[in-house]
């Protein structure tokens, strides 16, 4: 299944449970615009490279579209398609007045060099610039780009349509970016993660949980579960994982990964496991940050963890989830797990237009405001109509963005 059609799957779940017509959900599914453009730059060999960027712009009901920018090999048109549809229902279950949007290019970033990156951002904006804008659509950071490229976006933007710091999110703290925002994914999962356990009676200190990614999710997810007393027994990167019964001593690991260039290589605070093992580990919480599909069908029956919380995009695969839920394992799915990081680039956003700074403590105080209330009505309405936490958080969504729809007026 391609990544666009498993969005179109989960949608679909929570339409027929909304009784939407097909009318609706073509309407609602159906991008409202895609832009390919051609990024040709010259490389500091002095030779001339053509890279292809993408930005798809899926739905503006409820507001300006918002999605990040990802730099990486991989990106296609089918997969920042099902990203941009994913941010939709990411704003709209956490009621900020955002639309969704997802952009790309296909590059491998860890080959460019600083000033090559720095020119090829600045050209995919140049055929981009008419089509974004702090009314239209606001980039932020993605895999592969972070608050450098989001400086050379509102410079570039700025040159063609005068001062507007709310063009683009996820900006350097002293170059209009907002405290928080480089935590503010991380933080979203451990907060939810706690809501959930919660709700489930389960108490924090006697949590075991297993986090695959120690990136800027990851890494932060573990501080934030780890202050609040869970005992995380499992980290993992590229390198691998690394495995401790008791309880790994978290604030060492964050150390060692940030003296090593961001990498847990050589770590000896635990013993080694297989990023294929640390999800089946016996824990109480699995927390997948790193990349998306990495629970499938084949390795679902095998995981032993009753509940996930996707705090990466799309970790498990559609067959795999329903393998899962079928067995009873609850899912806080990415669309409600992950979207602290987009409801902060708002506040961020909102900062920018007010010409007022905010400071970190009225950030983590927002943000936790936000997301209980986002999981307070999925949890309730999960309840209510007996559906899985993820049909829910897509209720919750797609009411939103078709009253929404048809509130504006349809034609
Ligand atoms: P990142 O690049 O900072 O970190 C990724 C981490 O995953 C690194 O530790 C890396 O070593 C590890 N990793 C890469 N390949 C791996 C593999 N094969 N096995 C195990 N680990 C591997 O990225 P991030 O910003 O932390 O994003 C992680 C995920 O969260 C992505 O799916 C991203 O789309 C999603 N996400 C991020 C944000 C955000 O604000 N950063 C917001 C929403 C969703």
């Amino acid at each position: 299944m391609k990544a666009f059609e498993a969005v179109q799957h989960y949608f679909d779940r929570a339409a027929d449970q909304l009784a939407l017509t097909s009318n609706m959900r073509t309407l609602l599914m159906t991008p409202k615009r895609e832009v390919q453009v051609q990024v040709s730059i010259e490389m500091d060999s002095g030779e001339l490279h053509t890279f292809i960027g993408y930005r798809v712009q899926h739905d503006d009901s409820r507001g300006p579209m918002k999605g990040g920018l990802r730099y990486h090999h991989e990106v296609d048109l089918d997969e920042v398609r099902s990203l941009a549809a994913l941010m939709t229902w990411k704003t709209a279950v956490v009621n900020i007045p955002y639309g969704g949007a997802k952009g790309g290019i296909a590059v491998d970033a860890r080959k460019l060099s600083h000033r090559e990156r720095e020119r090829i951002t600045r050209k995919f904006i140049d055929g981009i610039h008419d089509i974004i804008g702090p009314d239209v659509d606001i980039p932020a950071p993605d895999m592969g780009t972070g608050p450098e490229e989001m400086a050379w976006i509102m410079n570039q933007y700025n040159k063609y349509h005068g001062f507007n710091p709310g063009v683009v999110t996820g900006k350097p703290v002293e170059y209009y970016g907002i405290p928080g925002r480089e935590e503010a994914t991380g933080r979203g999962v451990g907060i939810l993660t706690l809501k959930t356990i919660g709700r489930l009676g389960h108490k924090s200190q006697k949590t075991r949980v297993a986090i695959q990614g120690f990136g800027n999710v990851g890494s932060h997810t573990a501080d934030f579960l780890h202050e609040a007393e869970c005992k995380v027994v499992a980290i993992s990167d590229l390198s691998g994982g690394y495995y401790r019964e008791s309880g790994l001593d978290i604030p060492d690991a964050l150390r060692y990964a940030a003296a090593n260039s961001h990498s847990l290589a050589g770590y000896s605070g635990g013993d080694h496991v297989t990023n294929e093992a640390l999800l089946e580990l016996d824990v109480h919480v699995l927390i997948p940050a790193a990349l998306g599909g990495v629970i499938t069908a084949e390795n679902a029956d095998k995981v032993r963890a009753p509940l996930i919380i996707e705090a990466a995009n799309a970790p498990i695969r559609p067959d795999a989830d329903d393998m899962l839920t079928n067995r009873g394992v609850r899912i806080l799915p990415d669309i409600l797990a992950n979207s602290g990081g987009v409801t902060v680039s708002y506040f961020e956003w909102a900062q920018n237009r007010q010409y007022y700074n905010w400071n970190l403590d009225r950030v983590r105080q927002e943000l936790d405001r936000v997301l209980t209330s986002a999981f307070e009505e999925v949890w309730n309405l999960s309840q209510e109509r007996q559906v899985s936490l993820r049909t829910a958080a897509f209720m919750v969504a797609i009411s939103r963005v078709g009253r929404a729809t048809v509130l504006a007026g349809i034609t």
